[in-house]
């Protein structure tokens, strides 16, 4: 039986059989696993309020062998990012990036990989506890936590020959995922979306950032409106799928943009 002891934040906790929950865990130094707490639904001495979503923990769980389910063993709560559970908005950005680590996340992936998945997740949920999210914030965090995937898009290089482009307007090649120069693509071709210079490199300033200081970087409404439709793109044809919780993000965020907008 191996045990592993070391933080962990919980990615999603549902109940199973009578007493027990079954809870995905992102630990940094063997990615996501998936555990059982015998006897949390029963027993509140055994795991007090450990288990909520985005939790930041101190486990001891055992397995018999890798990648198969671990026992948790003990769990001890070292944060719990409040502020998520007081609003909808700071709630629903944090559950479409927890939901994102849950289905993208390697289980026993490479430990530097798994170290940055859990570094960007701690760093994702202190920020938005502090920082109130917008379209803005959505779309930097969104960025971030693709770059803490190994899925970032080149932002900066033409993917076919590396040049970096000058022109003020250039080609976003969505299957490629990056800039593609104008001697290798030509905007209106399939797949490419005209963009502006200007909007990538914000994004990529935005990669250079501290996470917990998105929130002071600016961006003009037209560049959200282009950066928004290339990441949805990218989104959609590298991952695949919509997350369950992005309606609910969606709304969110439409509301609160209706009630800045409000005198
Ligand atoms: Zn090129």
């Amino acid at each position: 039986m191996a045990v592993i002891e070391g933080e962990a934040i919980v990615l999603r906790a549902v109940d199973y059989g009578e007493s027990d929950l079954i809870a995905h865990l992102l630990l940094p130094d063997v990615g996501r696993i998936t555990v059982i707490a015998k006897h949390a639904r029963k027993s509140q001495k055994r795991f007090p309020g450990s288990l909520d979503l985005f939790n930041h923990l101190q486990v001891q769980v055992s397995r018999k062998r890798p990648s198969g389910l671990g026992f948790l063993e003990r769990a001890t709560l070292i944060g719990a990012f409040l502020p998520l559970r007081r609003d909808a908005a700071r709630y629903a950005l944090a559950s479409y990036l927890i939901e994102l680590m849950g289905r993208m996340a390697p289980e026993d992936g490479l430990r530097t990989d798994t170290r940055r998945l859990f570094g960007f997740a701690l760093s994702a949920l202190s920020a938005l506890a502090v920082e109130y999210p917008d379209q803005r914030m959505r779309l930097f965090l969104e960025l971030r936590a693709f770059e803490a995937l190994g899925l970032c898009p080149e932002l900066k290089r033409c993917v076919r020959c590396g040049a970096e482009p000058d022109a003020a307007w250039v080609g976003f090649h969505v299957a490629d995922g990056g800039i593609i120069c104008g001697a290798h693509g030509a905007e209106g071709r399939a797949g490419i979306l005209p963009v502006h210079l200007g909007t990538l490199r914000a994004l990529d300033k935005s990669l250079e950032s501290k996470i917990d200081q998105l929130g002071r970087l600016r961006l003009s409404g037209e560049a959200l409106d282009e950066a928004q439709e290339i990441l949805f793109r990218f989104h959609r044809f590298h991952l695949g799928f919509e997350l369950k919780s992005e309606r609910f993000l969606e709304e969110c965020l439409a509301a609160g943009r209706l009630t800045a907008a409000a005198p």
